[in-house]
């Protein structure tokens, strides 16, 4: 080891796995930086040698965004939370600080994220890097409460972006893809902290459809499940109340048997024998309807956006004019049927506001949002590429942390903003030392 790798931290690199078990690779080096000083050392030393730096968050996404070629550098390191700005409901919070650990850390100022997706494992720059999303009408993602970045550049200078320093960059920056440079911190617009009643209740696949806007805009936050080869869904409600609402939580018992058995174990075990057995499948989705999703419960918001998820999946999600939602799922549901292929994980379908980032899935658009997903241990290239053809028919922006097969070109018919995001990229990493084989097909090279 040099010197130069000692004051870094830089060791060998070892595998490292996604989640979803879809990508693997063993870096040349790793590091984990616990100071901005660090990161810019790293950052210089790969660039004297022409190596590149990809950052990586929890790994939590299905694409090969966050895979590392020479070296990998993990920001877990950097955590925890660096300013509150009360009167105005802001926070700064350094980069790799993982989603779970909010509510303890926001909590004693009596603020909350005002919306979250269906897991808290994400580190906050990965997730806000990528267009992590929850439901809600009104509520876009979760970068679209950024107002301020820190980050590492290419020559490991230290550059900040916020409404008044570099404005220019924020809707780049917000949701960069890991391609701009490495966010070393990341300020945020919360809310008062909130609670959620949560309605769930199976449905009839065509009586949701033909309501699906009435449903979306009567309730804050809606979404559902869609179970293949059944004719049932389960729908989830969420109305916001005040903190000091009355809580009536799902009792410890219950949770356990709901969220960890039935949402994970027990589909884990059909999944298995749907793979033995595939004929078995609709049955056994069929049974599924009827044992999930009907229960009501009041909670803290982090508490009913969130659930356990251990049962390992592969995904891939897109985002459509919301208004298309209903047709696209029936097209879904046709090509299932006439490919004769088994699925069996559910179809989910959320919503989201349109906001102002460049890459945001939901740039300019209100959005609907369909996800696909197979067992981890079955190949969803068949089910995923005829679904992407559907997707393609309206206008569809896939997630950039799920798996998709589109390449810049394509990428760029369907967002307005690519060319100036590419321009940005430019600026900022005109050498590419931030860039990885993913970026080089969904940015060009
Ligand atoms: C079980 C499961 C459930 C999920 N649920 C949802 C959901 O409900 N809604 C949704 O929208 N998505 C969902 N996702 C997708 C997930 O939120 C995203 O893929 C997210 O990016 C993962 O965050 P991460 O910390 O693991 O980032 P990683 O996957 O490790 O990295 C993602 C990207 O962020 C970049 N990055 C990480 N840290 C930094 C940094 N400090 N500076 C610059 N770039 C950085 C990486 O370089 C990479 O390009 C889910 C994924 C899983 C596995």
């Amino acid at each position: 080891m040099t010197v130069e790798t000692a004051i870094a931290g830089i060791t060998p690199g070892t595998t490292w796995r996604n989640w979803g078990r879809s990508e693997s690779v063993r870096p040349l080096m790793m590091a984990s930086p616990s100071s901005v000083d660090e990161v810019a050392a790293i950052v210089r030393f790969a660039r004297e040698r022409e190596f590149t730096v990809k950052t990586v968050g929890a790994g939590h996404s299905f694409t090969a965004i966050a895979r590392a070629q020479d070296v990998q550098l993990d920001v877990s390191r950097l955590d925890g939370l660096l300013g509150v700005d009360l009167p105005r409901n802001r926070v700064t919070l350094a980069a790799g600080t993982k989603l779970h650990r909010l509510p303890a850390l926001l909590g004693p100022y009596g603020l909350a994220l005002p919306n979250m997706g269906d897991i808290d494992r994400q580190t906050i720059a990965g997730a806000t890097s990528t267009g992590t999303h929850g439901t809600g009408a009104h509520y876009p993602g979760l970068a679209a409460q950024i107002v301020a970045v820190t980050m590492v550049t290419a020559d490991g200078s230290i550059l900040r972006i916020s409404e008044t320093e570099n404005p220019e960059l924020l809707p780049a920056a917000r949701l960069g893809l890991g391609a701009l440079g490495i966010l070393v911190d990341l300020t945020l617009q919360c809310v008062p902290a909130f609670l959620l009643h949560a309605v769930e209740r199976p449905g009839g696949f065509d009586e949701v459809l033909d309501g699906l806007e009435q449903r979306v805009t009567a309730v804050d936050h809606f979404e559902f499940y869609w179970w293949p080869h059944t004719d049932g869904v389960m729908t989830k409600s969420n109305t916001r109340l005040p903190a000091d609402a009355e809580r009536h939580p799902v009792g410890p018992v219950a949770a356990f048997v709901e969220d960890r058995v039935l949402s994970n174990a027990v589909l884990a075990l059909l999944c298995n024998v749907g793979r033995v057995a595939p004929a078995l499948t609709p049955g056994i989705n069929r049974l599924a309807t009827r044992v999930y999703g009907n229960r009501t419960y009041t909670d803290h918001s982090y508490e009913v956006f969130v659930s356990p998820r251990t049962t390992r999946f592969r995904e891939m999600e897109y985002a459509i004019p919301r208004a298309a939602i209903p047709d696209a799922l029936r097209d879904i549901r046709s090509l299932i049927d006439s490919r004769g292929w088994r699925i069996s994980f559910p179809v989910e379908v959320r919503v989201a506001a349109a906001d102002e980032n460049w890459l945001s899935t939901a740039s300019q658009r209100d959005s609907g949002y369909i996800a696909v997903h197979r067992y981890f241990r079955d190949d969803p290239e068949e089910y995923f590429r005829g679904v992407e053809q559907i997707m393609r028919g309206y206008q569809g922006r896939p997630h950039w942390g799920k798996i998709h097969y589109k390449n810049a070109e394509s990428l760029a018919a369907v967002y307005p903003h690519h060319a100036d995001f590419v321009a940005a990229r430019d600026r900022l990493d005109p050498d590419r030392v931030f860039t990885n084989p993913y970026l080089d097909r969904v940015l060009g090279v």
